[in-house]
């Protein structure tokens, strides 16, 4: 009997939730869920290896007061597992110093998928920097690189090696504020594993690449470290194209065809060859570059000697 009576207890209680349930109008829409429809492409901000980013406006009322958003499509199909990739990694991100998150776009088949970020009116690092190098002193770049480490070390605690750390990835929200973006390369490492060990052949940023990159193509936190020095060298250059990564190096090494090319520049590096100072580099920053570029990835300085060292520099 009381089993009887504790079973009609439940179904009293389970038919008022069910009631409550009703009561509470269905979630209108999914915020994170972009109609391919609404989205209008106003222009092309940039282009990189895999993808290309568009400024859109996302206007479901149809009235011009929808918001602006960067979109990211790639420019062949089968690449479409690495911007999922992208994707889940950087819905899952959090920080001042890493671009937002807001969505996707599924196209009407569902085998396109699109990446819906915050939009940053100043684009990279790469394009910003050379046209107002008139207003942005040392300190002001100094700034930057802290920012940068700080969204690193962010992403290192999330177990995240970016692998594709460079100027043009990093986008300017305004003069005192920059972020990490393009996630496209970025791997997740499990916790018992110190690397990640890249398998596919892909079209690799060689020059902003540490020695275990190119010769072993295994990825450190610290191989990240090695691509913050040659970043902050380009900061440190205002990105000046005549002073970039692949300039420098060929302007010493010369140049030559394909695959002699990395052979040279792993010989280089092995033999202690590293980027001279810009003409306009503080010693002290310079030195935080050959702190990045220590052979063995174990002898680098982390993000958290680096943001140390920083704001010590900015005090
Ligand atoms: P890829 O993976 O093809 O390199 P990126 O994500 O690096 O693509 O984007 C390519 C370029 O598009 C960037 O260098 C930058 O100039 C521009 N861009 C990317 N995302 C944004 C954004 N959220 N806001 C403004 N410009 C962006
Ligand atoms: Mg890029």
């Amino acid at each position: 009997r009381a089993i009887v009576r504790e079973l009609g207890r439940i179904k009293e209680r389970h038919e008022k939730e069910l009631h409550l349930m009703e009561a509470i109008p269905p979630q209108e829409t999914d915020p994170t869920d972009f109609k391919r429809r609404f989205l209008k492409k106003i222009r092309k901000l940039g282009e990189g290896n895999f993808g290309t980013v568009e400024l859109c406006l996302y206007d479901p009322k149809g009235d011009q007061t929808g918001e602006l958003v960067a979109v990211k499509s790639l420019k062949t199909e089968n690449e479409s597992s690495n911007l999922r990739r992208e994707i889940s990694t950087i819905r899952n991100l959090y920080h001042e110093n890493i671009v937002k998150y807001k969505g996707i776009c599924n196209d009407e088949g569902g085998t396109n998928i699109r990446l819906i970020m915050e939009y940053l009116p100043s684009g990279s690092l790469k394009e910003y920097l050379p046209r107002n190098k008139s207003n942005i002193d040392k300190k002001r770049l100094l700034h930057y690189a802290l920012q940068i480490c700080q969204g690193m070390e962010y992403l290192g605690s999330e177990n995240y090696i970016h692998r594709d750390l460079a100027a043009r990835n990093i986008l300017v929200e305004n003069e005192s504020l920059v972020k990490i973006g393009d996630f496209g390369l970025t791997k997740s490492i499990k916790d018992d594993e110190e690397y990640y060990k890249v398998t596919e052949e892909q079209d690799s940023p060689v020059y902003w690449y540490a020695p275990e990159c190119l010769i072993n193509r295994k990825f450190y936190k610290a191989s990240d470290v090695w691509s913050f020095g040659v970043t902050l060298h380009e900061i440190m250059t205002y990105c000046d194209r005549d002073n970039s990564p692949p300039q420098v190096f060929l302007q010493t090494i010369g140049r030559s065809q394909g695959q002699m090319t990395m052979a040279r520049l792993v010989d280089a590096l092995e033999k202690g060859w590293r980027m001279p100072r810009p003409d306009s580099c503080p010693e002290m920053v310079y030195s935080q570059m050959l702190r990045c570029w220590s052979h063995a990835p174990e002898n680098r300085v982390d993000f958290k000697g680096l943001i140390k060292e920083f704001e010590y520099l900015l005090t």
